[in-house]
């Protein structure tokens, strides 16, 4: 089961590695949206009750001409740490139609709506890896960590994670997880 995740998961990396021209530098997602035609939007989630603990979604729509067209939206009001972390999970989930899945659902359609609670579900898994290789580049985390480490003796897990997370202005949820995938923290 975990081979298929990370297998799936390379498969959409590769999105990330065409864009780094530095394997520390930190690609905005924007810019991946709006070369992949991938429309970005926000929109105000008051008064609907289904949206309502939902950070953006994906959509897929089918233009006058007949052409599919792809839409991130996010909220209006969301927190400025989960811009561009919503956005880059979203950006994934077009990624897995496109190189894992090789084709695309019958629009219209929502292909997800992201919240903050991390989902067990495998291809949610893939789409938040995705997202944080993109905005916490494994080298410059670990690196991070390390820099933390050598000022501050017996620098708690937590700690560190709250640093990195301003430091790459993601969740803290979202850093410490990347701690734990890259071996630097403890799990739990
Ligand atoms: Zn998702």
């Amino acid at each position: 089961m975990m081979t298929d995740i990370i297998k799936e998961y390379k498969l959409i990396e590769r999105e990330i590695d065409r864009y780094r021209r530095d394997p520390d530098e930190i690609i905005d997602p924007v810019i991946m949206a709006t070369d992949n035609n991938v429309r970005t939007v926000f929109a105000d989630f008051s008064g609907y009750p289904k949206l309502e603990n939902k950070l953006g979604y994906y959509r897929i729509d089918v233009d006058d001409q007949g052409n599919l067209q792809h839409t991130v939206c996010r909220r209006k009001d969301i927190e400025p740490r989960w811009l561009s972390f919503t956005l880059a999970h979203e950006l994934a989930h077009y990624f897995y139609h496109k190189n894992v899945e090789k084709e695309w659902p019958n629009p219209p359609l929502i292909v997800d709506a992201f919240s903050k609670e991390t989902s067990n579900n495998e291809i949610e898994q893939i789409c938040d890896m995705f997202a944080r290789e993109l905005l916490m580049p494994s080298n410059r985390f670990i690196n991070g960590v390390s820099y933390y480490r050598g000022i501050f003796t017996d620098l708690s897990d937590k700690t560190a994670a709250e640093y990195l997370a301003n430091d790459f202005y993601v969740p803290y949820s979202h850093s410490y997880t990347r701690g734990v995938e890259l071996g630097k923290f403890k799990n739990g």
